[in-house]
Formats: structure tokens, sequence, C-alpha cells
């Protein structure tokens, strides 16, 4: 029972109020990836690359046991491109540039070896693409979606049948009230629950995230972090947290979703504490386990 991840691997240049880098990894497979390694693997990934893609990337993403059958390198073509800016307000970013290159035709084709009985985390791409992914497994044990303010507005029918197909749905709280045509945030999960997903979380950034389900909602609190530097990534290591999490012990229950949503908002507060992948790259479960009692001491009180 495998972990498959689906979505961009892309080349980022990102720029903040502290600093910029250039021609760096990204796309959002790669951070979910990344952030689910640290709890279970083989990690399948499912993308597309051009010839340009540095192998030292390749490298290191087996290193941290991800499997890349999945991966197509297109000769001759370019890589996903994708550029973005932050102010002072690290929670606004400006999109300059994305160039889609390879991932415009981007037909992902599950390896056969993991169409059964897997977990899957559908990364944000467009619902017909998402939908195509579900038809190609055999009895999906657990899906996992995330989507975007593009998808909403443009093509908000496929999206809809592919929310009646998933477990968790994870998407940021602009992009709820987008949904829901809700401002408000209790008010759109119920609304968006009734689309189809049995679970639904809310990321608010660096305000901390919300679990809905069974008829109860889960608040887990926002790490003070006093060094972010970027904010690229935060949900999709988000999702890989989460995910890796309950495909490493299995269990379903609400209690075990809230520690997810916990080791989740762990591997997000890593993501932000450097330029792009490498708060990701070279992390201990020591580290990462101190850091989720970190949170569960944040708000428990008698
Ligand atoms: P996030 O910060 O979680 O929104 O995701 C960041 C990653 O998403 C970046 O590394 C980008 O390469 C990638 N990305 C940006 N725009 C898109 C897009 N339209 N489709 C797929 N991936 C994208």
């Amino acid at each position: 029972m495998g972990l498959i991840v689906v979505g961009s691997i892309g080349l980022d240049d990102i720029e903040t109020p502290f600093d910029k880098v250039e021609n760096a990894l990204g796309g959002s497979t790669t951070y979910i990836a990344l952030a689910a390694s640290y709890f279970t693997g083989p990690i399948s990934v499912v993308g597309v690359v051009g010839d340009d893609f540095d192998n030292k990337h390749i490298k290191m993403l087996e290193e941290h046991n991800i499997d890349l059958e999945g991966l197509k390198i297109v000769e001759s073509a370019k890589t996903f491109r994708y550029g973005c800016r932050y102010h002072y307000d690290l929670n606004a970013r400006e999109s300059l540039y994305t160039h889609l290159n390879v991932f415009e035709k981007f037909d992902p084709v599950i390896p056969q070896k993991s169409k059964k009985n897997s977990f899957v985390i559908l990364g944000n791409i467009a619902p017909a693409l998402q939908m195509n992914v579900l038809d190609q497994l055999d009895n999906a044990k657990f899906t996992v979606c995330d989507t975007m303010n593009f998808w909403i507005n443009g093509a908000f029918d496929e999206l809809m049948k592919v929310l009646k197909r998933v477990n968790v749905l994870v998407i940021n709280d602009s992009e709820a009230r987008l949904l829901s045509k809700e401002p408000n945030l209790i008010k759109a999960a119920k609304i968006i629950s009734d689309m189809g997903p049995q679970y639904l979380i809310i990321k608010k950034g660096e305000h901390g995230a919300l679990l809905f389900g069974d008829n109860t909602i889960f608040s887990a609190p926002a790490y003070p972090m006093e060094n972010i530097f970027d904010p690229t990534g935060a949900g999709d290591a988000f999702a890989g947290g989460f995910t890796g999490y309950l495909h490493k012990n299995r269990d379903f229950s609400f209690d075990n979703l809230k520690r997810a949503v916990i080791y989740g908002s762990v591997m997000a507060s890593f993501c932000v504490e450097k330029f792009s992948t490498k708060g990701l790259e070279n992390l201990s479960f020591l580290e990462i386990h101190n850091r989720f009692i970190e949170f569960r001491n944040l708000s428990s009180f008698s």
C-alpha cells in the first residue's frame, strides 16, 4: 500500500524582503513528497520535467526514499517555471510569471505497481487530471486533494466531481470562501463538506489550521515563528506531513487526524524557515517530534 503524489515539479525564482533565489527546486509535488518522506516511504512521485532539470535534484529526492519511476523526463524541453515575490506581509504573494513548459501537456501515468490499494495526494493540478488519476487507481485507500482559486473559478464543475471522491480537501481560508461563496469559515466548511469530502482542512497561513469532520471541529495552533524566510510550499509541506503521518499508522480516527494536522503544521513550519525546499531536506525525526511536542504545549490547558 504505497503513497502516490501527483502534481507540479518545477524551478522557482523567489524574492522576499530578506533575500532571493533563482532556479531553485520547487513545485507542489516536491514539497509534498519531501515532507511525507520523514514519515513513510517509498513515496511514489508522478510528474514531468524537461531535460534542464538538474540531476542533483533527482539525487536529493532519491536520497529521501522518493521513487521516481512515475517522473517523466522530456528530451529537449523545459521544466515548469514559476516566479514570485513576497513583501513584508508574507501572507501576500505576487506571482511574477508561470511558464508551464512541459507541464502544459502533463498526462499523469500511475506506475502499475502503485495502482492498487494506495494513498494518493492530488496536488494542485486541473481537476480533470485529478479525476484521471483517481480513475487509474484500483481501490484507493485514502485520497487527499488540494486546489486553488484558478480551478475554483475556471473548472468548478470538474472540481465538484473530484470532491465527491476524496477523503480530505486541504485548502486555505480565501479558497474556502471562494469555493463556498460564504465569508464565515464555519458556515463555509458546512457548505464545502456537503460537496463531498469526508474531512476538510482550512489552512489559515500563520494563524493555524482548522479540521472539520465527524460533526467536530479541531483548531490547530499556529507555531510562533520568528524566522520566516520563504512561505513558498508551506501548504504543500502541510499536506505531505499530514498524509505521510496517516500513511505510517493507518489510523483514521478523528483523534489521529488531529495529530496528523499537527504533524502537517510542524512540516510547514520547517519549510518556511529556509528558502525553496532547503528547510525540508535535512531534518531528523527527533527534531520533528520535538516540534510536535512544542505544538502540543502551545495550547494545552486544564
Ligand atoms: P504553494 O506555496 O504551496 O502554493 O506552492 C508552491 C509551489 O507551487 C511552487 O514551488 C511552484 O513551483 C508551484 N506552483 C506555482 N504555480 C503553480 C501552478 N499554476 N500549477 C502548479 N504548480 C504551481
